[in-house]
């Protein structure tokens, strides 16, 4: 048996930032052939659990196409074009196959295309005609659209945030084609598409934790799939929402029943998604008060994983002027800083200015600083969290600087912190330290989650807010919750 599998990913915010070219991708992930194995096989990643469960089937994969970036604002027309020529090329050439797995993220927008995903996945079906199985993993910031559901076999959505199973996603993915290309199953499914959206929530506690246990309910029930996908909330599209998909074998009427079943519990709950964070110096004293550390403050506002740039400033000042010893910042991104502190050296102290460079208007101005250089690093390290675990990752020049009782990391390259090896490299054992301030608002979940003590998300002005009310959306679709008031949806449609 022999199976496609590629990859094109982006969780575009399309309400800043610049358009994502080419280069972007390249800085993170764009491999072609056989360098797409190279660059994923034994990593925690969709693709490396494709390629693990191709192999357990003894399925010979025909890699064709990868591309992912760090999020960021819309995908250049140009390039979304070399992405799917790459992806079709691989999929021209690869000879007779018998389906298709692909990795995409289901937040895609390229200019001039609002869902990327729903044009790969027609360009592909163009290609390969209508009976090739072509099953897809996506992010769980998914926007379901209904031209992706009618162009594809299955769509599998990973089931937490941060998504620490997209190695168990893609590993399903596989054995999933697998059974479809042996007749042992037949995929059905339905999508339901809420007229609300959420902001950025996890799926360790809270509502999302309840709706993945009944997901999980319905899977033990017989279903082959059944998800919750969340929505990506920091960007401006009219397909912006959150959906319900269930898959069933051959069973339509099943797929309709836990698909019902799980979108009203999603739509019953949307109360408990609205967030309440405390202000950044109100969440370094609740810090300072806790009883152990480390506790862990997300600057959710700032997170370069949802688009931001991971500049701001609100809570290195508060934190600064907090000045509370044990603390530590990883990280700012501020390659001018960066560089300073690369020419300085370890030893030297320096007065430089930090953060800031982007939208000071909105993510806070750059803060003056007199700093001490601890160290200097080249910001290479591998992920160690279940998240991606094996990933090297290049953050080009980075630095430890100590200010008063304050350490603040900067590096290079726009990162989101998801385990502590951005301070470990720098010399910080995050578990001596009372408090870790860090921009991401889920996945340093994936590397803190146990370790914490105590976790506090902080939502000051910023670029992917948690409070939804404070973006100017001009182009999704109304009424939608939470921006707009009574709004109905028909349960029974
Ligand atoms: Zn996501």
């Amino acid at each position: 048996m022999r199976f496609v599998i590629g990859q094109i990913t982006h969780e575009t915010n399309t309400m800043f930032g610049v358009p994502t070219s080419v280069d972007v991708f390249r800085r993170k992930d764009w491999a072609l052939g056989q360098d797409v194995i190279k660059l994923h096989d034994g990593v925690r990643d969709y693709l490396g659990g494709m390629i693990d469960a191709a192999r357990k089937n003894d399925i010979e994969v025909v890699p064709t196409f990868s591309a992912n970036a760090v999020p960021s604002g819309v995908i250049m027309r140009s390039a979304f074009d070399q992405m799917l020529g790459h992806l079709l090329a691989g999929i021209k050439n690869a000879g007779e196959i018998d389906a298709i797995c692909l990795a995409l993220h289901g937040a895609g927008s390229a200019e001039g295309i609002d869902d990327i995903e729903g044009a790969i996945l027609n360009a592909v079906r163009e290609l390969v005609g209508p009976e090739l199985p072509v099953i897809v993993t996506l992010d769980l910031h998914v926007h379901m659209t209904t031209e992706m559901v009618e162009q594809s076999t299955a769509l599998m959505i990973v089931h937490e945030y941060p998504h620490i199973d997209c190695y168990e996603c893609g590993f399903s993915a596989i054995e999933l084609a697998y059974r479809t290309v042996r007749r042992e199953v037949s995929p059905v499914m339905r999508m339901i598409s809420l007229p609300m959206f959420i902001p950025p929530t996890t799926t360790y506690s809270g509502p999302a934790y309840e709706i993945k246990q009944r997901c999980k309910h319905w899977e033990e029930k017989g279903l082959l799939h059944v998800s919750f996908g969340h929505g990506f909330p920091h960007t401006d599209v009219p397909v912006i929402a959150s959906n319900v998909i269930a898959i069933a074998d051959g069973d339509a009427k099943l797929a309709e029943e836990a698909a019902m079943d799980v979108a009203n519990q999603v739509w019953n709950s949307r109360e408990e998604f609205r967030p309440r964070y405390p202000d950044p110096a109100t969440a370094l004293t609740m810090a300072k008060e806790a009883a152990h550390g480390p506790v862990v403050i997300a600057e959710v506002s700032d997170n370069t994983g949802g688009g931001a740039p991971g500049c701001g400033t609100h809570l290195l000042k508060a934190m600064l002027e907090a000045d509370i010893p044990n603390s530590a910042f990883g990280f700012i991104y501020d390659p001018v800083a960066s560089d300073q502190a690369h020419a300085a050296g370890p030893g030297a102290t320096i007065s430089i200015e930090i953060g800031g460079q982007i939208d000071p208007d909105c993510l806070g101005a750059p803060v003056q600083v007199e700093a001490y250089v601890k160290s200097v690093t080249d910001g290479r390290h591998i992920v160690q969290s279940e998240m991606g675990g094996g990933r090297q990752i290049d953050l080009g020049k980075m630095a430890r600087l100590v200010i008063g009782n304050v350490d603040i990391i900067i590096g290079s390259e726009r990162y989101q912190t998801i385990d502590p090896e951005i301070f470990l490299q720098h010399g910080i054992d995050v578990t001596r330290y009372k408090i870790i301030a860090l921009k991401s608002q889920n996945h340093f979940l994936s590397g803190f989650g146990t370790l914490a003590a105590e976790v506090i998300r902080t939502d000051p002005p910023g670029w992917t807010p948690s409070d939804l009310t404070h973006l100017d959306y001009q182009r999704i679709s109304r009424p939608i919750w939470p921006l707009d008031d009574n709004v109905k949806w028909d349960q029974q449609s």
